[in-house]
């Protein structure tokens, strides 16, 4: 049997042709016509006030630093349990992330540690919809009008998920998407900044555009374009933008073919979790998920170790993540808000199965077989 990947890129079948359209349109640079169709449709999809096509999620988090000025003494409250660019785009402004711990089962930051961590120099709380399983975004944004803070959703794994019936990535100020190869909806590399406030939509585009007003430029609203700001070079080329409009196109068929995987392993794989010690994501029914990811816990350690090892060799791939960021040599440089006991013990025993759109069902059952035969 072929080994099954732990992801293995989806592509729905059409992205050749809207490729060579692009290049029959003479503009391959960023930000046109599929720039402008894959904006309309993650508009939307998350219904913000104004959404920028970025090189990636790491980018678009980037240009949140920028956007709020953040620099040398501002701290920004983060999960320690997330990918490294939540701490680099704050990092490389010299602002210094505060780590919060998170809830045991949802693993998003710990709404009720929020608070306490803040001090007079916190400029910004960075939530991370987990498996796109919403944070409790009424608290947080509470919180953070209380003590004039601003909230951004790295919303990477999220996109069309909801929490108590509102969309992820629409409540704070800004949202920031990913279309790495590895998340539902991929372009390869690439991602996107969504704006839910009017006031930063005309900053962020200058700073997309090499801190000059082209933008402006090209809507007639300035008649010629020059250096106005500080910013860098932030738009994907029409190459990409043309092979991401072809999975949003099919976005409701990704999804539902991603929510057939889950829900399968969710389903079939709870028998065996109760007899060998695993826990699997059991969300309130008001958690409405994208499916992005389906993670079991290991009872320990020892016994994560040995499932990897065993799916390794019946021919199945599984991965970890994350290495908490306040236990990693350069995340050690920064504070942590009290124990994050949670964020230790959940990084030391989670593990994802493989989830992806065309997973064929001889491999879904080639996995749940794996699984299941590890005691
Ligand atoms: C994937 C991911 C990122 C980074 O996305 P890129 O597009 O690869 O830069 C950031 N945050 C989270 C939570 C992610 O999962």
């Amino acid at each position: 049997m072929d080994e099954i990947p732990f992801n293995r890129p989806y592509a729905t079948g059409g992205e050749l042709a809207l490729i060579q359209d692009a290049m029959s349109r003479g503009h391959l640079a960023g930000d046109g016509f599929y720039t402008k169709r894959a904006r309309q449709l993650l508009t939307d999809l998350t219904g913000g006030e104004s959404v920028l096509l970025t090189t990636s999620c790491t980018h678009a988090l980037e240009m949140t630093a920028l956007l709020l000025r953040l620099g040398e003494g501002d701290e920004v409250i983060m999960p320690s349990f997330t990918f490294v660019s939540c701490a680099n785009a704050f990092v490389l402004r010299g602002a210094r992330p505060v780590f919060v711990d998170i809830k045991r089962k949802t693993h998003n930051i710990d709404e009720s540690q929020i608070e306490r961590a803040i001090t007079d120099r916190t400029r910004a709380i960075v939530v991370v919809h987990y498996a796109g399983a919403g944070c409790e975004m009424d608290q947080i944004m509470a919180i953070a009008e209380r003590h004039g803070v601003t909230v951004i959703e790295d919303n990477a794994h999220g996109l069309g998920g909801r929490i108590h019936g509102q969309t992820l990535g629409a409540m704070g100020a800004m949202s920031t998407l990913s279309f790495h190869e590895t998340k539902n909806i991929q372009c390869g590399e690439g991602g996107a900044l969504v704006l839910n406030r009017p006031e930063f939509v005309e900053r962020a585009e200058i700073i997309r555009e090499k801190g000059t007003n082209r933008s402006r430029f090209f809507r007639g609203q300035v008649d010629k374009y020059t250096w106005v700001d500080a910013g860098s070079s932030y738009l994907p080329s029409e190459v990409l933008a043309a092979f991401l409009v072809a999975q949003l196109e099919r976005f409701d068929d990704i999804q539902s073919q991603r929510m057939h995987v889950w829900r399968t392993y969710s389903q079939e794989l709870a028998q065996w979790a109760d007899d060998s010690g695993f826990e699997l994501p059991v969300y309130e029914p008001d958690v409405g998920h994208p499916a992005h990811i389906f993670w079991v816990l290991a009872s320990d350690l020892e016994q994560r170790t040995r499932f990897i090892k065993h799916m390794a060799e019946v021919g199945v791939k599984c991965v970890f993540h994350y290495v908490p960021l306040h236990s990693s040599p350069m995340g050690q440089k920064y504070p942590t808000s009290g124990q994050l006991s949670v964020t230790d013990d959940v990084s030391s025993r989670l593990v994802r199965l493989p989830l992806f759109a065309g997973m064929r069902n001889s491999e879904l059952e080639q996995i749940l077989a794996a699984v299941q035969s590890f005691r």
